[in-house]
């Protein structure tokens, strides 16, 4: 069971489905966020200065220098997820990846923002032709994707760029494929290694055969 109620609801939306399972996170996955987000910032007079794998202690108001707090950093993220069709594009290779499964798969968008952004970001991904089921989560995911695959026993593949998550879904979902994916491999450098049992990949290019098999397709 998803320990979001919330995400619970949007799960019991879907139609019952039994084929492969393939989930997705959408900022940095799916969507770019980390290559525009500070492109947002410079125009709302802050910088992005990454040191770490965080927001929080890494975004400076231009004019003081001051660093800005987790409230701050919280409106900002909430500002641009209002704006996002403004601001992000698709991660270079993933519609063609997923256009390449067609509909052997189920493919679901798991993303971790506050459930009040889930409308624009539908029309968005709508708009940019990702018409695949999105739903939010402002808790764990690991127990959102277990509720996902159901009581049949189909293979689960779930592609993420947080650490963080993958950690959660290997909890939930003792099989699943793990796959990280950065849209900005960059940011690689600030975090520990991945688990042996978590594939990493370069981009969707790499990403899309490790899917296929995975899903046994
Ligand atoms: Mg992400």
């Amino acid at each position: 069971m998803s320990d979001d109620p919330e995400t619970a609801r949007q799960i019991e939306e879907l139609v019952a489905d039994d084929r492969p399972l393939l989930v997705l996170d959408v900022d940095d996955v799916l969507l770019e966020f980390i290559r525009p987000f500070p492109n947002f910032l410079k125009a709302r007079g802050y910088d992005l200065t990454l040191a770490s794998f965080r927001l929080t202690g890494n975004i400076a108001e231009t004019a003081s220098g001051r660093l800005i707090e987790q409230p701050e950093v919280t409106a900002l993220l909430g500002d641009f997820f209002d704006a996002q069709a403004d601001w992000q594009c698709i991660t270079e290779g993933a519609a063609e990846a997923l256009a390449g499964l067609g509909d052997r798969a189920e493919i679901i968008l798991l993303t971790a923002m506050p459930h009040r952004h889930r409308a624009v970001r539908r029309a968005h991904l709508d708009a940019l032709g990702m018409n695949y089921p999105l739903l939010t989560t402002e808790m764990a995911k690991g127990p959102a994707v277990a509720k996902l695959r159901g009581k049949a026993n189909r293979p689960v593949v779930f592609v993420d760029d947080q650490p963080r998550n993958l950690a959660s879904v290997r909890e939930s979902v003792a099989d699943a494929e793990l796959i990280h994916l950065m849209a900005d491999t960059s940011l690689r450098a600030f975090l520990p290694p991945v688990p042996d049992d978590v594939a990493v990949v370069q981009d969707w290019h790499e990403a899309a055969p490790k899917i296929a098999v995975a899903l046994g397709l």
